[in-house]
């Protein structure tokens, strides 16, 4: 359908292109590989289509300056990471009253705003009783670590192509013969995952009810609606399943909500009514300053309680000397209160729906066989139509060539999709002429593309 001959001419051309016009971000990164691994802050970085990232020099809302001083509609968003939007006027002014006006990030001392974060949150996912991290990968260590204490029972399960962060358990996957295999490239794993975990594929409650017979499964723990391998949705009925199945095997139910939490002001959960016994989220509740946090619900809470010998304030593995400092507390407090709010959710998942029709539109007009999904304020395009049923058959439909030329030809043209993923988040900022823009410019690439 694609012809590769003219992607691989297209994608040089875009690179070229990307390079004459970023000489300061590319001068930048050369001058940071003396100093910084891999040339990088962090890794994952060097996760870019053009060869080099893109230097930051500011954001606000949903637009992005970099430092050749080009400007990006930003569909990326961080990750999720500000789903908030850019520095929201209510963070900043949070922000800057407890680390300027009052004073003190981090001083072992509880502050106010972390029980009115905690009832928000009880609010919206459910689950009462809160306890705060820095990540999501954190909020997922120590949710496994409690739900193996309950339960006395090794395994956490997960699906197949899931990410919960650089968590060691859940890096497997589903392999090639449908037994669990380590996922590859998995970094110093300390004994391998297979040991630790169990893994299935979305969607697939017979898979899931003979791994859970097992008996040593503490907890399965998901995303609702899987967001890191494209979105998959889940199937009329699945989620029940889970629940039900979880529920007769003694397994715990963690919902990851961190990226989901697109879905509405209580991700799917809320959304959805799903009632797990745990929720974990991370990136977007403090509106760009580190949080996150897990919450229990009342049975996991007071059968945590109710065990003797366990050390939850020492040395025991759940903790973190900055997790709940009064910073973060305060910048979830005022992005949980005024900016991602019930209202603003509404709106960031009308322009998402806008976003999946236009970009349908565009696939409709070529007569590709590209689908596009949508999550609440978050939409995601994939290269295969129908849109996949789990997370391997959207591994297997994955095409980084197609990848990296979208996403250059966008950046080339102000737009900012995120790395990684072929994914638009809508934060509160954004608007609809952000969304045409992003059309206008898919439109030609598409269209450049199949001549
Ligand atoms: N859970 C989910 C669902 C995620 O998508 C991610 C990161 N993409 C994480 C956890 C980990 O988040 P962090 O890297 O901020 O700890």
């Amino acid at each position: 359908m694609i012809d590769r001959a003219r992607l691989a001419e297209l994608l040089d051309r875009e690179r070229g292109a990307f390079r004459a016009r970023n000489p300061l971000s590319a001068a930048a990164y050369e001058r940071a590989r003396a100093h910084l691994f891999g040339g990088v802050p962090m890794t994952w970085m060097n996760k870019t289509a053009a060869g080099f990232p893109l230097y930051l020099a500011e954001a606000r809302g949903a637009r992005v300056t970099d430092l050749d001083g080009h400007e990006y509609v930003d569909l990326c968003l961080g990750d999720t990471g500000a789903m908030a939007g850019h520095s929201p006027k209510a963070t900043v002014d949070a922000v800057a009253e407890r680390f300027s006006r009052l004073g003190g990030a981090t001083v072992m001392m509880p502050t106010e705003d972390a029980a009115w974060v905690g009832a928000e949150l009880g609010r919206r996912f459910g689950v009462p009783f809160w306890s705060f991290s820095l990540t999501a990968t954190d909020a997922n260590r120590w949710a496994i670590r409690l739900a193996r204490a309950v339960t006395g029972r090794p395994k956490i399960l997960v699906n197949s192509y899931c990410y919960h962060g650089s968590v060691d358990e859940v890096l497997l996957v589903v392999g090639a013969d449908g037994a669990a295999v380590s996922r590859e490239g998995n970094v110093g794993a300390p004994v391998d995952p297979t040991v630790t975990g169990r893994v299935v594929e979305f969607n697939d409650l017979p898979s899931l009810e003979r791994e859970l017979a097992f008996g040593d499964v503490a907890a399965v723990l998901m995303e609702p609606a899987l967001t890191n391998i494209g979105i998959v949705l889940p199937e009329p009925g699945y989620l029940d399943g889970v629940r039900e199945l979880t529920r007769r095997h003694g397994t715990l139910l963690i919902n990851d909500e961190t990226h989901t939490f697109s879905a509405g002001p209580g991700g799917c959960t809320g959304a959805w009514g799903l009632d797990p016994d745990i929720v974990t989220i991370g990136k977007a509740i403090g509106g760009g300053v580190p949080s996150g946090g897990y919450g229990l619900s009342a049975e996991v809470a007071a059968r945590v309680e109710g065990m003797s010998g366990l050390d939850l304030v020492d040395m025991g593995g759940v903790g973190g000397t900055l997790a709940g400092n009064a910073l973060s507390v305060a910048a979830m407090r005022a992005t949980l209160e005024h900016v991602l709010t019930d209202d603003a959710f509404a709106a960031m998942s009308a322009l998402a729906a806008r976003f999946a029709d236009g970009v349908q539109e565009v696939i409709d007009r070529h007569a590709l066989p590209w689908s596009v999904t949508r999550l609440g304020a978050r939409a995601e395009y994939r290269f295969t139509s129908p849109a996949p049923r789990n997370g391997g058959e959207s591994n297997a439909a994955g095409d980084p060539d197609l990848d990296d030329y979208l996403h250059v030809y966008l950046a080339n043209r102000g737009v900012l999709l995120t790395p990684f993923h072929n994914m638009a988040l809508m934060c509160p900022a954004t608007t609809e002429a952000d969304v045409a823009r992003h059309h206008e410019v898919f439109a030609a690439a598409v269209a450049e593309l199949t001549g």
